[in-house]
């Protein structure tokens, strides 16, 4: 795949000031441990517009098919809603990383469409919903990755037994990420 090189980042929904969940807190919810979260949640009405955070390339665009948990003898399925990952080269270090936003209901590009920063890319989903799982909160997850990408979903939380599924220092604080990125990023 071809990347292009991002020279601007900017945060990707509204308001950063609206933020539920910060990055590395120990989430729990519904009842189970997620582990160490890996990005941040930003609360946004049904419906908020999302918007590439920079130039890059869809490298993932689709409803996200779900966790299964066993747990007490029930398996629960949990699910994301729509989730869209774009890759950005970083023209200074020619280092890749990635982008990925979480429960969006509508989606409005397609794995290998080329983006450009602020481009509309989707819509958040609906609560409690196929668009934004069984999460009561609408709201954006919004990651920042700079690991290796093996075209699957990339996991939100971080869970030392299950240490397989990712290595937590791949993951980027994305507020201070796009602030470093590009200095003088606007906050809203
Ligand atoms: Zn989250």
């Amino acid at each position: 795949m071809a990347y292009r090189l991002t020279p601007k980042l900017m945060f990707p929904i509204g308001n950063f000031k609206n933020i539920s969940s910060g990055f590395g807190e120990m989430n729990v919810y519904d009842n189970r441990l997620w582990g160490k979260h890996l990005g941040i949640d930003i609360s946004a009405p049904f419906e908020t517009k999302v918007f590439a955070s920079g130039r890059g390339v869809v490298v993932y665009s689709k409803l996200h098919p779900g966790e299964f948990d066993d747990e007490e003898g029930k398996v629960l399925k949990r699910n994301w809603g729509g989730i869209v990952i774009i890759a950005h080269k970083d023209p200074k270090n020619k280092k890749v990383f990635y982008s990925l936003y979480g429960h969006l209901g509508k989606r409005y590009v397609k794995r290998g469409d080329a983006v450009e920063m602020g481009q509309f890319i989707g819509t958040i989903g609906k609560a409690l919903s196929e668009s934004n799982g069984v999460w009561e909160e609408e709201h954006l997850h919004f990651s920042i990755y700079a690991g290796p990408y093996h075209g699957k979903v990339l996991p939100g939380y971080y869970k030392q037994e299950e240490n397989s599924r990712t290595e937590p220092e791949y993951w980027k604080e994305p507020i201070s990420f796009i602030k470093n990125y590009s200095p003088g990023a606007k906050l809203d």
